[in-house]
């Protein structure tokens, strides 16, 4: 059968392999949405609320608006600087925002993020931080990592052409031309690595003209115009792309498809020295993971805060006076309003809702809100009540890719565990909603439109090409929606938002501040993982100090 008969065959995947007539007719899979109260994001927009006269008035010194990674980090910073007085108001029933942590079938799994890979010299926040929590010291005069907390191998494989392989980039049959394409790019990468600073976070980098330039064009323009036309050199890239940024090579600039790789491990070809060797594409440097993703971060910056962390406070105007802020929120377990006074305010909430809630919003926020665009996001949680027979090739991963599919694959949230019994599991499948070769719709609207049970039949008519027995496996699937997720480096953005960049002395350089408000989010970078938003909080609440 044909790659796309089958995957029409498993789209409503149970009942289609059960009239097959070799298996008993699956039971039942349960589920529904988790996870994220989109109500509650829209109760921004009720202005009956807004109007109401607060119940109760607070006082702090400062405050937080927005518990995700940037909020907790400023958190933390204010307390190393010595301000304990201060109040972190978060949307959600817990904090963490997209890196939080769920549990499905009482097995801990990502609810969003689920990795952050060993950070460079330029981390050093991150790095002091995961000091701080044991995972990284000094021995013999190196660095090493927790290895319960470094990800096990084998890290990744990709089901490609009816088989696994290792790593994430075709080579299982591919041609000479495939390979010689391979070995350009990765020469081009190290050529880029060394003209210019390709930093993690970004604030640590001027914005020179070499990085404009190339933040001015799509990555997949560039990739045309340097001659990269290999389908599975594009495949890969483009997965790349989904999986860092939520959109693809047609969508991001060339800066950050370059970004992707020159501020981190460059790009290996197979068989090159740098790589495994061989014919399999080698893995990804050091990746830190827990079960339940990056949510074990966000519970350890979370804990220490006791009851100065707020949630179920949807903050809905945030006003600068004469002589301090002003912040209203929603508290929802009372239903009722509650008004903050404060010396300042750190809003490390996203731009476009910084952009509704602020009053007046400054000229900064208002430029970056106009010019911010967001790939919105799914992941579904599916609880397997066994282990899966998997397919010849390489072994099961923590990542495991299929070719081609508008998913990304799924992570096995017991990978890091040290039994080896073979037993029931989650698998964390993701989705990116961006626009891409997959997806030209509205992906926010398919979000609000879509049935549980519609997300539940792509899972399984996806993940049931390499595992054929997962549907009656499956007990359970939990989806999570992310209607805003994570901004898009789309061409021209580095230009218009890396301004914040340029401030000659390094201790402001990244700070964006308007009186009495610090903004802090991974937005501000305009691309999100771990460091950018952890730094920009750490930036921001320092500079209180
Ligand atoms: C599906 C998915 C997978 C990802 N995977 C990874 C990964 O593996 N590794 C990685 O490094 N990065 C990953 N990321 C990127 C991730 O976004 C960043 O790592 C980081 O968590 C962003 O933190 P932040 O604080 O900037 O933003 P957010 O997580 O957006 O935090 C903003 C916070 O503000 C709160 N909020 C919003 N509105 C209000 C309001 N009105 N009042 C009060 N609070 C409000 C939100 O609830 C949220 O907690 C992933 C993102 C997604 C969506």
């Amino acid at each position: 059968m044909k790659r796309r008969g089958f995957l029409g065959a498993a789209a409503g995947a149970a009942g289609a392999l059960a009239l097959a007539g070799c298996e008993a007719p699956p039971r039942p899979i349960e589920g529904g949405f988790t996870g994220i109260d989109i109500a509650r994001g829209h109760a921004m927009r009720d202005g009956a609320l807004k109007s109401l006269s607060p119940a109760t008035v607070k006082r702090t010194r400062v405050l937080i608006a927005g518990g995700g990674v940037a909020g907790l980090a400023a958190a933390r910073a204010l307390r190393l600087a010595g301000i304990e007085d201060f109040a972190l108001l978060e949307l959600e029933d817990t904090a963490g925002g997209n890196a939080r942590g769920g549990m499905v079938n009482g097995i801990a799994c990502p609810l969003g993020a689920h990795y952050l890979p060993t950070p460079g010299d330029d981390a050093r926040e991150v790095q002091d931080l995961l000091e701080e929590l044991g995972l990284r010291r000094r021995v013999a005069g190196r660095w090493e990592y927790d290895e319960r907390s470094l990800c096990h191998s084998p890290q990744e494989r990709l089901f490609f052409r009816g088989e696994w392989q290792e790593g994430l980039l075709p080579v299982h049959g591919v041609g000479a031309g495939t390979h010689a394409q391979y070995r350009k790019f990765a020469q081009r990468i190290d050529a880029m690595q060394h003209a210019a600073h390709f930093a993690i976070p970004t604030l640590r980098a001027a914005v020179t003209p070499e990085l404009l330039a190339l933040d001015a064009v799509s990555f997949a323009d560039w990739l045309g115009s340097e001659g990269f036309g290999d389908a599975q050199l594009r495949w890969y890239l483009d997965y790349c792309c989904r999986d860092d940024y939520g959109a693809g090579i047609e969508q991001v600039s060339a800066w950050a498809g370059i970004h992707y790789f020159a501020s981190r491990h460059g790009f290996h070809a197979p068989g090159d020295a740098k790589g495994s060797g061989a014919e399999s594409a080698p893995e990804r440097d050091g990746v830190l993971t827990w079960p339940e993703g990056n949510g074990w971060l966000t519970k350890q910056l979370a804990t220490p805060l006791g009851d100065r962390l707020r949630t179920g406070q949807v903050v809905l105007r945030i006003a600068e006076l004469r002589g301090g802020v002003e912040v209203d929120a929603w508290d929802t377990a009372s239903k009722s309003l509650v008004r903050w006074q404060a010396e300042r305010c750190i809003v490390a909430l996203p731009v476009f809702v910084a952009a509704r809630v602020v009053e007046n919003p400054p000229a900064v926020l208002a430029h970056a809100a106009a010019h911010l665009r967001n790939a919105p996001w799914l992941v579904a949680n599916v609880h397997l009540r066994g282990p899966l027979a998997d397919r010849v090739g390489a072994a099961p991963s923590w990542d495991n890719v299929i070719y081609g599919t508008r998913g990304l694959g799924y992570v096995d949230a017991r990978h890091q565990t040290l039994d080896p019994t073979p037993r029931g599991t989650v698998l964390s499948w993701y989705r990116p909603l961006g626009p891409s070769g997959y997806d030209t719709g509205d992906g926010r609207q398919l979000l609000l439109e879509r049935p549980w049970t519609a997300w539940r039949d792509d899972l399984l008519a996806e993940l049931s090409v390499p595992h054929p027995d997962l549907p009656s496996l499956a007990t359970c699937i939990e989806v999570t929606r992310y209607g805003h997720a994570m901004a898009i480096p789309r061409p021209g953005l580095l230009a218009q938002i890396g301004a914040q960049r340029t401030a000659p002395d390094a201790a402001h350089r990244g700070r964006v501040v308007a009186g009495r408000l610090s903004f802090a989010h991974a937005d501000w970078s305009g691309y999100s993982i771990f460091e950018e938003a952890f730094t920009r909080g750490h930036v921001a609440g320092m500079a209180l100090a």
